[in-house]
């Protein structure tokens, strides 16, 4: 199972930038959505003119996959989530992030609509499809979905509202999510059910939702057992994959989590009830996850790296067991078209490059 096979090495870490389209009000005449104009679609190339930015010279960025205006959830999934599905069946730890401005398309990305499904729909689809046409293979999944807000964590698949407290395991690197709701899925309906009981708890008796959603990061994880089916009664699941082997064979037990965060908007906070301790969380959270995963990426490409500062952020601590040597990690990073967001977007390039 060398990653190189599928990823190549400078891809242990994915970057993708995503531009989603102008919206109605983006799009009323003088409006400067063409700032983002470019013959460069398609390639991993985005530049914009020194008229439109108001720089000196023009500007270009170059990433590992970019998806324009046009490209749908579809291609979305295909170019930078997939692959990364595919090896977390294989027993890779996976980590799927959006990151960018309210607004600028994060959610529409990963859970997207009825009409149109994003990663965490298709990629499901995609999993019990390969389960389906992997009969030699047995598979146990078992769900949950958090949310962190103001470093508190909250099990959106139960209604109790408690804080969930982290500590660690018997393993190093281990993190234990203390009564942390996990359900085993069997089918697509299943996750999809428990999505939306998610979604349900998240928004229940919160008068601030909307404000409350762009603030707080949102996991959604699954972890994935599997073992050759059929060749002994110990059942997948019971985390005691030792023992003898009845009928031989490859009886290791594989258990690697899959991870897609709905990170909180990027956005600086700037009022002043907003510049206190829920804005530096969010600061502080996405600062870590940078530096975390550019460690990692350093790791990857073979450079020496000092101490990873995962405790520096709740976030970081909890997606530690996965954020680890050889997770495969992708990291969409989507931005709004308009001028008027130029700066906030022009600061998400910016993350976007710092990760590598
Ligand atoms: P965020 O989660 O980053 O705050 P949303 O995903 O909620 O942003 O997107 C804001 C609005 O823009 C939503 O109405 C969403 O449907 C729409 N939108 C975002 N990205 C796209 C896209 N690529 N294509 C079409 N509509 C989009
Ligand atoms: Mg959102």
């Amino acid at each position: 199972y060398a990653r190189e096979d599928a990823l190549g090495e400078s891809e242990a870490v994915l970057v993708t930038v995503r531009v989603r389209p102008p919206n109605p009000a983006e799009t009323h005449p003088g409006s400067q959505s063409s700032v983002w104009e470019t013959n460069e679609w398609n390639t991993q190339t985005i530049k914009l003119a020194k008229e439109a930015i108001g720089t000196r010279d023009d500007r270009e960025w170059t990433f590992d996959r970019i998806l324009d205006p046009m490209s749908n959830n579809g291609k979305a999934y295909t170019t930078s989530a997939r692959t990364h599905i595919r090896r977390a069946m294989e027993g890779y730890n996976a980590l799927i992030f959006a990151y960018g401005q309210t607004a600028s398309g994060k959610t529409h990305t990963l859970s997207g609509s009825p009409s149109e499904p994003g990663i965490i729909p298709l990629s499901i689809r995609d999993l019990f499809a390969q389960i389906r046409s992997s009969p030699d293979r047995e598979f146990l999944l078992r769900a949950s979905y958090l949310e962190l807000y103001n470093e508190a964590l909250l099990d959106l698949l139960s209604t109790d509202g408690k804080e969930l407290s982290l500590s660690e395991g018997k393993k190093k690197g281990e993190v234990i999510v203390n009564g942390l709701t996990e359900i085993a899925v069997r089918t697509e309906e299943d996750v999809k059910r428990l999505l939306s009981v998610g979604e349900e708890n998240r928004s229940v008796g919160r008068t601030d939702w909307n404000s409350r959603s762009s603030r707080s990061h949102c996991v959604f994880r699954l972890v994935i057992e599997s073992r050759a089916a059929g060749v002994s009664d110990v059942p997948v699941g019971a985390r005691t994959p030792g023992g003898r082997a009845k009928t031989g064979g490859d009886r290791t037990t594989r258990i690697s989590t899959l991870s897609i965060i709905d990170l909180a908007g990027s956005e600086r906070h700037t009022s002043s009830k907003e510049r206190n301790a829920e804005g530096k969380h969010i600061n502080q959270s996405l600062l870590t996850l940078k530096i975390v995963i550019s460690k990692l990426a350093d790791m990857a490409s073979g450079r020496n790296i000092s101490h990873i500062p995962y405790r520096d952020s709740k976030l970081t601590r909890l997606l530690q067991p996965s954020l680890s040597g050889d997770a495969l990690i992708s990291v969409i990073c989507t931005v709004s078209p308009s001028a008027v967001n130029l700066n906030e977007s022009l600061s998400t390039l910016s993350f976007a490059q710092g990760l590598k």
